[in-house]
């Protein structure tokens, strides 16, 4: 599958970034709305609509959603790409329309988007909401899960940085789990059918980027919205959009995040058999904590007179100032650090630490110092 040119050319190019909003998407909608129905499935707590994306009249079903994290909207980009090429009138969107009846909400947390939260305006983790359903978000996409009865259910978020996979590691820019039904994390014919999606996915995506794709932790929680759907019976695909190199604005991710879609999907109309698929799946190494953004080795501190040489992290806070997202770095870690590393490293070859006079790092300063007399980090990054 050509998926570079294909995202090439249905990549959605009014939206970008990491701050995407439901002003963002909602001209959009509006333009796909002449090919698909667009239907409002209920109301944010601020009262901000709730709207699904439907096109397609095939036999299966695949209900989708993104953004029930407001702030984690790589996977919303990669579904506009998706409703570019749906709406096309091509080979491959009439394959995938007349296979598949597709029910996709982009934004399942729109206050959380403006906001740039993980929670809903109430202050609640919506993914931690799916046995009680306190929140009009969870009612709405239980609502809509009960009357649409996908056949596939694809649960879509992002992840932090920090995560790696491998040894040694590479950043997880993907990662996927076929959630837990029961305490014990048995496998049965449902969560299989997810396992088999992800293993096609994977593969394609190792042609791609190969060792940057993780599994994620499958501890069992019936509060978590994929948990409880593939507890219901429906196989569930969680996928993490997480970091590459260099791409803080996770536009190549975002390709990546396409490219799982098409090949998941490609997998379903064709219908392979795939033997040893759990084998497959657990092979995909698991996600591990094992970044930070910045780390700086061998720099020489001074605390209360005593001199050493040390290592020390800096992580990047995503911060929303004005309607703009900021990265701001600051000072998270000091010390041997010899299980992490930097996405940026930085060695300090023994030139003593000084912060405006400060000559040891703070846990929770700003990421701006210098090293010796030539080196200046500002915001975490040396300054040229
Ligand atoms: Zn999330």
């Amino acid at each position: 599958m050509p998926y570079r040119e294909l995202y090439n050319r249905y990549m959605e190019s009014a939206i970008r970034g990491r701050y995407l909003t439901l002003n963002n998407i909602l001209p959009l909608l509006k333009e796909h709305s002449t090919t698909a129905r667009v239907i409002l499935i209920g109301e944010s707590v601020n009262g901000l609509p709730l709207l699904a994306y439907q096109i397609g009249n095939g036999t299966v079903k695949i209900l989708m959603w993104s953004q029930m994290h407001g702030n984690e909207s790589t996977g919303t980009k990669a579904l506009f790409d998706l409703f570019n090429l749906l709406g096309d009138d091509s080979e491959l969107s009439r394959a995938l329309t007349s296979r598949f009846t597709f029910c996709i909400v982009p934004m399942l947390n729109p206050d959380g988007a403006l906001a740039y939260t993980r929670e809903n305006a109430n202050g609640i983790d919506l993914n931690r909401d799916f046995h009680n359903l306190t929140q009009p978000e969870s009612k709405a996409l239980t609502e809509i899960f009960e009357q649409f009865e996908p056949d596939y259910c694809y649960n879509i978020h992002d992840q932090r940085t920090i995560f790696g996979v491998g040894n040694p590691p590479n950043p997880a820019t993907l990662s996927f789990l076929a959630p837990a039904f029961n305490q014990a994390r048995d496998i049965n014919a449902c969560r299989q059918k997810a396992v088999d999606v992800i293993v096609a996915m994977n593969r394609a995506l190792q042609g791609l980027m190969p060792g940057h794709i993780g599994r994620f932790d499958d501890t069992f929680n019936i509060n978590c919205v994929g948990d409880n759907f593939q507890f219901r019976g429906v196989p569930t695909i969680l996928i993490e959009a997480g970091h590459y190199p260099q791409d803080y604005d996770r536009e190549q991710t975002r390709f990546y995040f396409f490219a799982s879609l098409i090949a998941g999907f490609m997998f379903l109309i064709e219908n392979d058999i795939v033997v040893n698929a759990i084998d497959e799946y657990l092979n995909i190494p698991q996600n591990k904590v094992v970044f930070f953004d910045f780390v700086y080795r061998n720099v020489n501190i001074n605390y209360d007179g005593i001199e050493k040489i040390t290592n020390f992290a800096a992580q990047y806070k995503e911060e929303l100032v004005g309607d703009s997202l900021q990265l701001n770095a600051y000072i998270v870690e000091v010390g041997a650090l010899q299980d992490h590393l930097g996405h940026i490293e930085l060695d300090g070859h023994g030139k003593p630490f000084d912060n405006n006079g400060m000559s040891f790092p703070e846990i929770g300063q700003k990421a701006n110092f210098s090293i010796g007399n030539d080196v200046k980090i500002v915001n975490g990054l040396k300054k040229m």
